[in-house]
């Protein structure tokens, strides 16, 4: 799990300008054959020049972002191999990287999976973001931000709860807690 907290390595949704940067990017000045980045298996020499491209490359992170997102999952993308990237494909939909979820709440517009969408909920409630600003950031309408807000509240008001009752404490301070926040009525 990653816990940078850095978002600047992170692209915004549908930027491509990172690939002005790619070391593979053809151009007058840089005659770089795409195809090198699509070898057949046993085209070890084609790889390995391919690989040493990517690990030149200022914009690796970003290509690999793109690529799960985009589930390309053929050819040399962010200095792996299709056969080395096929294990973080399969497990993206779990990635949780709380540097992408601060970036998030920070205002990027990253691609996020469900359970970072999650922590984005839980930390933006616990920071006091507005129903606006949430629904703003997950591109959701203010209903939907304000559901998942109430639903996180009362999620921490059960949890506490069953914490407090196996430690005998009361559960006041969380009560006046919930009544001091703006979500409306507690469900
Ligand atoms: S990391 Fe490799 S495949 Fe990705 S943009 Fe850079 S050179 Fe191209």
């Amino acid at each position: 799990m990653t816990t940078t907290t850095d978002p600047a390595r992170y692209r915004s949704l549908g930027d491509h300008n990172w690939q002005d940067q790619a070391v593979c990017h053809p151009s007058e000045y840089n005659p770089v054959d795409p195809e090198m980045f699509f070898p057949g298996p046993d085209e070890t020499e084609k790889i390995a020049t391919a690989l040493s491209l990517c690990g030149q490359c200022p914009v690796r992170l970003a290509c690999l972002d793109a690529a799960l997102e985009g589930n390309e999952t053929h050819g040399i993308r962010g200095g792996l191999t299709q056969e080395e990237r096929q294990p973080l494909h399969e497990k993206l939909a779990k990635r949780l990287d709380y540097a992408r979820v601060n970036a998030t709440l920070a205002g990027r517009d990253i691609h996020l999976t469900k359970a970072e969408r999650r922590a984005v909920v839980l930390a933006g409630y616990r920071q006091g973001v507005t129903v606006e600003r949430l629904a703003w950031l997950l591109k959701i309408s203010e209903e939907h931000a304000l559901k998942l807000l109430r639903e996180t509240r009362r999620a921490i008001r059960n949890r506490e709860l069953q914490q407090a009752a196996r430690t005998g404490q009361t559960a006041g301070a969380d009560r006046n807690r919930l009544e001091r926040d703006a979500f409306g009525t507690a469900a």
